[in-house]
């Protein structure tokens, strides 16, 4: 429903935890808020009359798209009085704040695949914007000694051929950490030998403390300024962050791509707020230093108190309005039965036990730390630091902590991938050249598995496919010089070309390239194996899941959508059922049995199974994981809409519910013991699920009508929302072809696979897990 872009941002967690706190606030419920990212004054009252007096003026009309003419001269003139620079008028843009000046300055500046140097701690909206833009974020860890300030060295290794901009926030949120001249010119020297830009944001330039003396990175020269962008707004300096101004100032090249954005997405900014900017720009400028006092009273009152925390560090900062304490001596410690394991779980920890709302680092890039702002009045301030302090001394070092160390790949692709089993010999014979030539000896793994009887070797250069590849199969005797079945290459990194696999039948050779994820290396392999031992053997691979009751066996075969997985699990609850495939079995006749394995030695299990089982979710811990989400930005679950619902959020490491693109290979055994679990049995039911209110809970079905179910692959009665892929024959995405001689191959075997099993069209929307054991147990 929403588009890939989406699914890869996530919403901005510093509105998330606010909205929490809000709603909280809204029930009666006494929070302090120590989350917000805005002055807590009122907007200047000379600046409030010029918005009144646009109104009675009536301009309240369409500007000009890149603000006034008034409005940018003022905002020049400021540039020019503050910090000493020149820019013309098609050198300046106003925008809706200065969140949308960066959106703009990003979409008009990254193409596709551009890197862009992000230094950690960082304001969340600099990665989401730049993957908004398909470019990509370069995050460079700065370090708490270091004063959170990127260094000449860091910022240097950090350059690529591909490298655009660097992010430059000054002072910082969420540190308030601030470059001094030098620091900048040390930094502006690596700029100037390179060909990359800086985005200098600073919103946050006024509001510094002591004797700090601030700098634009646009002043430090005419051929730094030609390489500068800079942003900076009314928000924070003003205390006008619901007015919406903010601006850019940079090459007229830049302002004017920025201005064709700006021109199909907001057009000009709130004319009423203009006219308001252009007096906080051009009126009394007094306020602000009245302001970034207060503020320096209020760190030094929050760090004196933070710093009489044991084993808290906290950084000094010289600006902006947050401090950004070190809290990780604190992480793996409990009170009241809540074990604190990261910031977010120190954050959803001191919104219920204390009701005091900050923003976890994890955030920012940075998951030591926790933001506090102090935007806030100093009699919220007091009750704040009463209160996190109160709370902190309640955390004991918990006796049953543990820190659960998931063995858990992130992939870059997630999905399956499309299939193009047409390949004649001459293009596998161009295909295997092309994957030989990738296979360089410092990046070769290669390893033969026996796949019921089928060697396949697998030839990759993706050490995560391959540890998953050792693990779910039988390794094949004497694998060093048995000639295989067949042959798959799984190449990643090819450039020019999109997530593929090709497949040539005659060779049984096959091709994944660039998906570095699991599944579609297994799929092809099953789709290769059935193949082979279709033709060879006789052998055929069955998709669905499988249990063994006294030898006998039961099949459950459907679509998505029709509850399979919770009839599968629901079943297994009965100690008499024992666990046999969750995927596919193979299987042959022979003494007029269908005899039937799983061939697997670890089963690839969508993580989200717990859902069904909760006790797999400890088996997990202990498998070999992919994709497993550990940061709710990756969520995709769109169940968990209930803030109280998130794991994530509470400060669980991961979360094996968030995703269905998260697989775990566990081993069968660790399930039920050796007694729960066959790798054989002699199938006797075939239950073909379908989904519905209406229909009977189940009916035995004709051969005939049976096997037509299956080669249509199609149930009704599921909504195609929940089964949104192409029907498949036999329900088996595993399949590689539906040419009529392949067709005519199954119809023989299930049509001898019918003449030794009972088929149910079983309907799992009226009937559960105990129909089905009845029919079962009543016919064994
Ligand atoms: N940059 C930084 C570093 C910020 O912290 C913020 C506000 N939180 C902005 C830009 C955006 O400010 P505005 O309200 O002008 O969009």
């Amino acid at each position: 429903m929403i588009s890939e872009k989406v699914n890869q941002i996530g919403a901005s967690p510093t509105l998330k935890i606010t909205a929490k706190a809000k709603a909280m606030m809204a029930e009666g419920i006494d929070i302090v808020d120590l989350s917000v990212g805005e002055p807590d004054f009122p907007t200047p009252e000379n600046v409030k009359a010029a918005g009144i007096r646009a109104i009675e003026q009536n301009f309240t009309k369409y500007t000009e798209n890149e603000g006034t003419p008034a409005l940018r001269r003022a905002v020049i003139s400021r540039m020019k009085e503050d910090y000493g620079i020149s820019y013309e008028p098609n050198e300046v843009i106003v925008s809706s704040g200065a969140k949308s000046s960066f959106f703009h300055l990003i979409q008009a500046f990254i193409d596709e695949g551009a890197e862009v140097i992000i230094p950690a701690p960082y304001w969340v909206t600099y990665p989401q914007a730049v993957t908004i833009a398909k470019g990509k974020p370069v995050i460079i860890p700065t370090k708490e000694e270091n004063g959170f300030l990127l260094t000449p060295e860091e910022l240097k290794a950090a350059i690529s051929p591909s490298t655009k901009a660097l992010v430059l926030n000054n002072p910082s949120n969420p540190t308030g950490a601030a470059y001094s001249k030098s620091q900048l010119e040390a930094l502006a020297e690596v700029i100037k030998g390179e060909d990359i830009y800086v985005i200098a944001d600073e919103i946050y330039g006024k509001l510094i403390f002591d004797d700090f003396h601030f700098v634009s990175f646009a002043s430090l020269g005419e051929d730094i300024k030609r390489k500068t962008i800079v942003i900076n707004g009314v928000s924070k300096s003003y205390s006008m962050t619901g007015w919406r101004i903010g601006f850019a100032l940079g090459p007229a090249e830049i302002i004017n791509g920025m201005a064709k954005i700006q021109s199909h997405s907001t057009s000009n900014p709130c004319s009423i707020s203009q006219q308001a900017s252009l007096e906080a720009l051009t009126g009394p400028q007094h306020e602000i230093s009245r302001m970034a006092a207060e503020f320096q009273r209020r760190r030094n009152y929050c760090l004196m108190r933070l710093n009489a925390i044991p084993n808290i560090s906290c950084f000094k900062p010289q600006g902006a309005f947050y401090l950004f304490p070190n809290f990780s001596s604190y992480y793996e410690k409990e009170a009241n039965g809540i074990q604190i394991r990261n910031s977010y779980g120190l954050a959803y920890y001191l919104l219920k036990e204390v009701r005091v709302a900050i923003v976890p680092g994890d955030a920012f890039g940075a998951n030591d730390y926790i933001r506090i702002s102090y935007a806030t009045s100093m009699a919220n301030l007091e009750k704040g630091m009463d209160r996190i302090i109160e709370a902190v001394s309640r955390l004991k070092t918990s006796k049953k902590a543990k820190r659960i160390a998931l063995n858990n790949a992130m992939t870059r692709v997630k999905k399956s991938v499309p299939v193009d089993s047409s390949a004649n010999l001459k293009m596998r014979d161009a295909l295997v050249g092309e994957m030989e030539s990738h296979l360089t000896p410092e990046n070769y793994f290669e390893w033969n598995a026996n796949i019921n009887g089928v060697i396949v070797q697998l030839k990759t250069n993706v050490s995560h496919l391959y540890d998953f590849w050792v693990e779910n199969w039988y390794p094949a005797q004497l694998e060093a010089d048995l000639e295989p079945h067949g042959i798959i290459y799984a190449l990643d990194g090819i450039a020019g070309r999109e997530p593929r696999i090709f497949y040539n039948s005659e060779s049984k050779t096959g091709a994944v390239i660039n998906a570095d994820n699991y599944g579609p290396l297994r799929s092809l392999a099953l789709g290769l194996v059935m193949d082979v031992s279709e033709r060879l053997f006789s052998v055929h691979g069955v998709r669905g899941m499988s249990t063994d009751v006294e030898g006998k066996g039961l099949i459950l075969i459907g679509p998505p959508g029709t509850r399979k997985t919770e009839l599968f699990f629901a079943l297994l609850e009965d100690k008499r059922f024992r666990l046999h495939s969750n995927d596919i079995i193979f299987v042959r006749h022979a003494g007029g049995q269908a005899l039937a394995d799983c061939v697997e030695r670890k089963l690839y299990i969508p993580t989200n199974t717990v859902e069904s089982f909760p006790r797999l979710a400890p088996l997990f811990d202990a498998s070999r994981c992919e994709n497993v989400i550990t940061h709710k930005e990756d969520c995709k679950d769109a169940e968990c809409l209930r803030l109280d619902d998130c794991r994530l959020d509470r400060g669980s490491p991961f979360c094996y519910k968030a995703s269905k693109e998260a697989h775990a290979m566990l081993d069968p055994y660790w399930i039920g013991g050796k007694v729960a679990y066959t790798k054989r049995t002699s199938l006797r039911w075939i239950f073909i699920l379908r989904y519905d209110t209406l229909s009977p809970g189940s009916v035995k079905l004709e051969k005939a009508e049976a096997l037509r179910i299956l080669e249509a692959g199609e149930t009704a009665g599921v909504k195609k929302s929940l089964s949104p892929s192409k029907p498949q024959p036999y329900y088996n995405p595993h399949l590689l072809f539906a040419t009529e001689e392949h067709l005519e191959l199954q119809r023989n075997f299930y049509g001898r696979l019918l003449d030794s099993t009972t088929c149910y069209l079983f309907n799992s929307g009226v009937a559960g897990a105990e129909q089905l054991r009845q029919i079962v147990l009543g016919e064994v």
